[in-house]
């Protein structure tokens, strides 16, 4: 079966890392991109800093201890998205931006950005999360009608620029089953077309791109296969397991290993499972294996013999210090089921670009916590070693190896990773802990309470950061504005919320969240167990980055965090004022946590703290509770078997701190971003009193997932797309509630706008409350 000589296969390096950040170590490529956006600088500026972002990631990475001369350095630029960067590849343009394509199938850097941001009525390609993690691609649209044709030798190029500079890159590019496997289908694509039917039509593309790169000089390009690893991509096994071999066939076996560079297929964020010895049987030359959340495979594999394992061992994805004599073994193993006659190299798990650059640029972190740390820099030296040791022995790196076990060792024992308090407990938590009594009888006492009309109208929580609150923050920050001056700028601007929304005649008022940088962050900086960074930025999407906080220990709350601003602006009203909390879900999930200990025991003490300030919501009179989890879907495995565990422990977590309260205590959750018809048990099984689900773009399709599952309590259905500056009319949302009413109970209705209006401004948000509210009054009339 396998045509090539496995003497010619060319030389791999024995370390190598999958990926590495994009956006730059004081995020350059997101101020030279966004500047030209704006118009301030023109395409050859941001070629320019691109051009010197990648200069000194090479030698970054080679002084870090990756071999030039062999490919460990990938070759991994992407102005935006690796994905968008594959559309450009194949010439894959939606027909509403053909006129932006040359008539070398090319696309420019203007084109590229408005096929990733839309124009006027052209929307951009649909925006959606990358595998498990917090990163977003942009969502290819594959019909029967698109033509592929070699559209970019970008990676060509790029390839070349390193080669020119005395470094032998290693081209990563996504490959052809998982860029079809992500993509949808066009609008006009007939019923049971799916994307990957269109496979044999990418091949050639990617067929002549490998060509193109061996005569450029590229020995091994690395090809990602992630939709090997999920059930959660529009293909099923059988149709992923028919392209690998379709797809490696045609780019392995026949194309003459003299005419391409070597093929590593990369398979990160998970277990290959039944399609590793699939991949093993085609003639590609290397497999790179995520053996952070994937094992080692039981038994060896037939088809490794010969091949190239990349062993991922060091975590692309979080931000520990790793274990470097364990992992030393596991690539021993590894070495042992390979065979002798494979070659096993160290790597990471996935791609760097998860984590931040360098740990050395926090010099305000704690020291201690600090040495346990590996961002993307640490991590490549971890590689680094790793491959020493594959080559000479763990003795040759027994240095680094005790250096590991030291910092580990303080890890283990050091005060606030592990507080008995906090572990005790959790531990005499009864099961009453996670349930609040029967739903009928706080309907109840809520109603007595509350005394809201039908229909009732609220808001997700934030009001527009108004240049004026950012402003205020950053001065404080700065120590230019003292901490009273600062809350008294923060209690005007909630004054004006209350104000503006008792103007608009809203039932349920919010106090805007103007003393929150971020929903997580904020929590984070109050809650002991966490950490912050100041340059720990990672790419989210596009130009858009994040600084997830470091969730380092035992987690408690030293004080009420939002009770006296919740407190002040109930005070400045009659009407019901909701407190609004961030849950345990989304504050893992936008965090970088402890891997020290199963999440769910982490969730839960995250919970505990939060159920405290609840119940200090509660005895401050606060009568309406919100917990958001915008990210509860977000973190649902890729693998089907494993969604039970996570649905459990989730829903836990989130009932352990709402569980404390009375029954005339209302609690809301707000749940957005995503498909919730998966995860309706769940959502159901959180036992909100009330759940707000973006629904505006699919013109309320959730409803009917809702009614189907007789879902008893209240929702509340986005009528406002907050993603977009446009403003309702009236009639645009009284058609949306009208259709609401028809599919759900008027007594289990809410109306809300989509996600909070942080984003907005009050230009956009002012008119659109005010066309809920009069859209609202006009169903009232009718009911
Ligand atoms: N309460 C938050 C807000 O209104 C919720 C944000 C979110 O769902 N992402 O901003
Ligand atoms: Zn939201």
């Amino acid at each position: 079966m396998t045509t090539n000589d496995t003497t010619a296969t060319p030389e791999f390096p024995a370390g190598t890392v999958l990926g590495y950040p994009r956006i730059g170590p004081r995020r350059e490529l997101k101020k030279a991109i966004e500047a030209f956006w704006a118009g301030r600088t023109d395409a050859a500026e941001v070629e320019a800093v691109a051009a010197d972002l990648r200069r000194r990631t090479r030698t970054r990475l080679a002084e870090l201890g990756l071999r030039t001369d062999l490919p460990a350095i990938p070759s991994a630029f992407s102005f935006y998205d690796q994905v968008l960067d594959a559309t450009a590849l194949l010439g894959a343009v939606p027909a509403r931006f053909a006129d932006l394509v040359g008539d070398d199938g090319r696309l420019d850097l203007a084109g590229y950005s408005t096929v990733a941001r839309g124009r006027g009525e052209d929307l951009p390609l649909e925006m959606t999360k990358w595998f498990d993690t917090n990163y977003h691609y942009l969502v290819p649209e594959i019909g029967p009608e698109t033509e592929f044709r070699y559209a970019s030798d970008r990676p060509v190029r790029e390839f070349a620029e390193g080669l020119a500079d005395g470094v032998l890159t290693r081209p990563v590019i996504v490959g052809p089953v998982t860029y079809l496997a992500l993509a949808k289908p066009t609008e006009g694509a007939p019923e049971g077309f799916s994307p990957i039917d269109r496979l044999a039509d990418v091949l050639p593309v990617y067929a002549e791109l490998l060509r193109d790169l061996r005569a450029a000089g590229a020995t091994w390009v690395q090809l990602d296969e992630p939709a090997l690893v999920s059930d959660s991509v529009d293909a099923t096994p059988e149709q992923l397991h028919a392209a690998v071999a379709e797809a490696y066939r045609a780019l392995a076996t026949q194309i003459p290993a003299d005419e391409r560079p070597a093929i590593l297929v990369a398979a990160p964020y998970g277990d290959l499972g039944e399609a590793l010895p699939l991949l093993a049987a085609t003639d590609i030359e290397g497999i790179a294996l995520d053996l952070v959340r994937g094992a080692l495979p039981a038994e060896p594999v037939p088809g490794l013999a010969g091949k190239v394992v990349v062993g991922g061992v060091i975590d692309g994805h979080n931000v520990w210090r790793a274990d470097l004599g364990r992992a030393l073994d596991r690539l021993e193993s590894l070495r042992g089921i390979a065979g002798a006659e494979a070659t096993v190299a160290a790597g990471t798990s996935t791609s760097l670009f998860h984590v931040p650059h360098d740990v050395e640029d926090e010099p305000a972190l704690d020291p201690t916590l600090r040495s346990w740390l590996a961002f993307a820099d640490q991590k490549v030296a971890e590689v680094a070693a790793l491959a020493t040791g594959l080559a000479e022995g763990g003795l040759a790196v027994k240095e680094q190896i005790l250096a590991a076990d030291a910092a580990l060792a303080t890890r283990r024992n050091a005060p606030g990773v592990v507080r008995p308090e906090v572990r005790e407990r959790l531990a005499a938590l009864g099961e009453d802990a996670f349930q609040r009594g029967d739903f009928a009888d706080r309907k109840a006492a809520q109603a007595q309470r509350l005394q809201l009309p039908p229909l009732p109208t609220t808001t997700i929580g934030s009001f527009p950061q108004t240049p004026d609150i950012r402003k205020a923050r950053a001065a404080h920050d700065r120590g230019d504005l003292s901490t009273a001056q600062y809350e008294d700028e923060m209690r005007a601007e909630i004054r004006r919320v209350v104000e503006l929304q008792e103007s608009i005649g809203l039932d349920v008022l919010v106090h805007g969240e103007p003393e929150r940088n971020d929903m997580v962050q904020y929590f984070a900086e109050n809650l002991d167990g966490f950490a912050v960074t100041q340059n720990g930025w990672v790419q989210s999407y596009g130009s858009r980055c994040t600084r997830p906080s470091i969730l380092w220990g035992d987690v408690s709350r030293p004080a009420p965090i939002t009770v006296g601003w919740t407190q002040y602006t109930q005070s400045l009203t009659s009407k019901p004022v909701k407190g609004m909390l961030t849950g345990p879900v989304t504050i893992l999930a936008w965090s970088f946590v402890r891997d020290d200990q199963p999440l769910g025991d982490t969730a839960n003490q995250v919970a505990l703290a939060l159920r405290d300030e609840i119940t200090d919501l509660e005895a401050a009179g606060i009568a309406i509770v919100q917990v958001d989890e915008p990210a509860l879907r977000e973190l649902l495995p890729l693998r089907a078997a494993d969604h039970a565990a996570y649905l459990d422990w989730s829903v836990r977590s989130f009932r352990l701190a709402t569980s404390g309260v009375r029954a005339d205590t209302q609690i809301h959750t707000h749940l957005c971003y995503s498909e919730f018809g998966e995860v309706i048990g769940a959502i159901d099984g959180l036992d909100a009193d009330v759940t707000s689900i973006e629904a505006a773009r699919s013109k309320m399709e959730i409803l009917g997932d809702i009614a189907d599952a007789g879902y008893p309590r209240a929702v509340g259905p986005g009528v406002y797309d907050i993603h977009s500056p446009r403003v309702p009319s009236e009639a645009e949302v009284t058609e949306l509630l009208e259709s609401a009413v028809k599919s759900i109970a008027v007594d289990q209705l809410w109306v809300n706008p989509d996600c909070g209006l942080k984003t907005r401004r009050y230009e956009e948000v002012t008119p659109s409350l005010e066309s809920i509210l009069a859209a609202t009054r006009a169903v009232r009339a009718t009911l």
